[in-house]
């Protein structure tokens, strides 16, 4: 926080990502927390090094760079903690290991990011933890899948290839009780538009490396755990050697500068192209949460503040020649994985190989695209032109 916030008063998220996690008099007045590399760290004394009385006592511990990520995280999820791990996926398996045991049961949103399946099912599985998927919009259904083993529940809402949004507070309601962790990755949201504790997660997860980094330029992951859970969360990761580099770090403080802006600019482009994508003749179906036509629309509008720059659309059914034709030849829209940079992005995914406890509904192609910081005339040019190539080799008019 800065020297001169002298009133007490609860800052608003805009100000928390621009204000806070900065301590100028400890840096001889710049405004940035500075990149501190480093392992070792000197004591000044037996007396010292034996009561751990340093701020910091090495490097794997933690260090001023991290702790201004920390910080703000923390503030805007409205958490107890934040702990800073090297990738999204990383953040995701040290909160799984962190309330699962051996014997144990994990129920996970069937949306989930294709990596986590493979820890559940390969790893977690050889530790002798079963993982059953759900349906992410089971809501207060949840009930009927758990066993007294079930220790664990975790989100992803909404999910970031189709955009199911999940009914947070009715599955808190039946777990809480149990005394079932409730995870939610909040990636595609960001802690500006949704906070997931206060919706009865007990820890929260970001792929830092999407809107928080906001550059394409960091791998990155967060877990922000409640009172309750703070604990065994920071017990685990120190036991596992998590760590992450101070330039990494450094990096994420500086992305969070502007996440108000860039959530805002990109959030309402994305959601203008998808309205627009919605009457277009060659488009079946949009999936994103905020648009009326939204399966779970109204749990959107109850829990969430404002929506990502990521969202999907489903095409008239046509061959692969006509996806290639599509997204080769677009000229801002660049194909690849990741999204919450400043540049749009185009995927064509394949969702049904992705699934086990529900099936995929559409045969449509589902084209995901990240809306970036370009001009709207000429993505929506670029996106116009695409779905031209796509209709002429499908023989559609348009
Ligand atoms: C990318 C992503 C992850 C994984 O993050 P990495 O930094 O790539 O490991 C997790 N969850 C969501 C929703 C993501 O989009």
């Amino acid at each position: 926080m800065s020297k001169n916030d002298t009133n007490s008063a609860p800052k608003k998220p805009a100000t928390i990502v621009t204000h806070h996690g900065r301590n100028p008099e400890k840096q001889f007045g710049f405004v940035n927390t500075p990149i501190v590399r480093g392992s070792t760290v000197i004591f000044d004394s037996y007396d010292q090094i034996k009561g751990n009385k340093r701020e910091y006592a090495y490097g794997r511990h933690g260090n001023p760079t991290d702790d201004a990520v920390r910080h703000v995280i923390t503030e805007l999820e409205h958490g107890a903690d934040t702990l800073l791990a090297p990738s999204g996926v990383s953040a995701i398996t040290t909160a799984l290991m962190s309330v699962l045991s051996a014997g144990d049961d994990l129920l996970m949103c069937d949306t989930v990011y294709e990596p986590t399946r493979q820890f559940c099912d390969i790893i977690l599985a050889k530790m002798g933890i079963t993982t059953r998927y759900y349906d992410p919009t089971i809501g207060a259904g949840i009930e009927a899948l758990l066993q007294p083993n079930t220790r664990a529940v975790m989100t992803e809402s909404p999910g970031s290839l189709t955009f199911e949004v999940q009914d947070l507070p009715a599955i808190a309601k039946v777990c809480a009780p149990r005394d079932i962790a409730i995870l939610a990755d909040n990636s595609w949201a960001s802690p500006l538009y949704y906070n997931p504790l206060d919706h009865g997660a007990n820890i929260v997860i970001h792929a830092g490396t999407k809107m928080f980094a906001g550059h394409s330029d960091v791998m990155f992951g967060t877990i922000t755990a409640d009172e309750k859970y703070a604990k065994v969360v920071k017990q685990t990761y120190r036991a596992l050697g998590v760590c992450v580099s101070p330039e990494d770090s450094f990096l994420i403080g500086r992305g969070l500068r502007t996440l108000e802006l860039r959530m805002r600019e990109q959030g309402q482009k994305a959601l203008k192209l998808a309205k627009w994508l919605a009457d277009h003749p060659l488009v079946e179906t949009v999936l994103h949460p905020a648009l009326p036509q939204h399966s779970q629309h109204d749990i959107f509008k109850r829990d969430f503040k404002g929506s990502g720059s990521l969202f999907a659309f489903i095409l008239k059914p046509a061959g692969e020649d006509a996806i290639a034709a599509m997204v080769d030849e677009m000229s801002l829209f660049g194909m690849g994985y990741s999204w919450g940079g400043y540049e749009s992005l185009i995927l064509p995914v394949k969702i049904a190989s992705q699934r086990s406890a529900t099936q995929w509904p559409h045969a449509g192609n589902l084209i995901r695209v990240n809306i970036g910081l370009e001009d709207i005339d000429d993505l929506q040019t670029d996106l116009a032109e695409g779905m031209k190539r796509y209709a002429q080799l499908a023989n559609f008019k348009i």
